[in-house]
């Protein structure tokens, strides 16, 4: 997903939304045995004076697999909101750095997706595991 900061600038647009989905590669899948078939994504951004970009987006998707704790099959919908800044200063290490043409969301994305997926998956809360009579 890119957001055409140039042309819209040039527009006179100073902000927008916009939605999109998206297959996860399987790398960014931290939780062992499961999987997402679909991570949608939603969000806003504003185009600021200084040409810095903010981006507020939320991630939805459904963790599937094994629970962590008993290996029954397991399903978790996750939801997930974060607010990032891309900025044009290269020395930023604060923020994401885009260059003043194009913001990429691709890696903020990946990064929100690799912070939202919990420790592990359960198939229910509380769940004590395999039991050993
Ligand atoms: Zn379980």
């Amino acid at each position: 997903m890119i957001i055409e900061v140039r042309k819209l600038l040039t527009k006179g647009k100073y902000e927008g939304t916009f939605a999109f989905d998206f297959v996860p590669e399987k790398d960014k899948i931290l939780v062992p045995l499961s999987s997402i078939d679909k991570v949608d994504v939603e969000g806003k951004y504003e185009i600021y004076d200084d040409d810095s970009v903010g981006v507020t987006f939320t991630l939805k998707y459904n963790l599937k697999g094994q629970c962590s704790y008993c290996l029954a099959d397991a399903e978790q919908a996750i939801e997930y909101s974060t607010e990032v800044l891309f900025v044009t200063d290269k020395n930023d290490c604060d923020n994401y750095v885009y260059d003043g043409v194009k913001v990429d969301l691709k890696v903020a994305v990946d990064d929100a997706l690799l912070f939202s997926q919990p420790a592990v998956l359960l198939c229910k809360e509380g769940c004590e595991g395999i039991k050993i009579n």
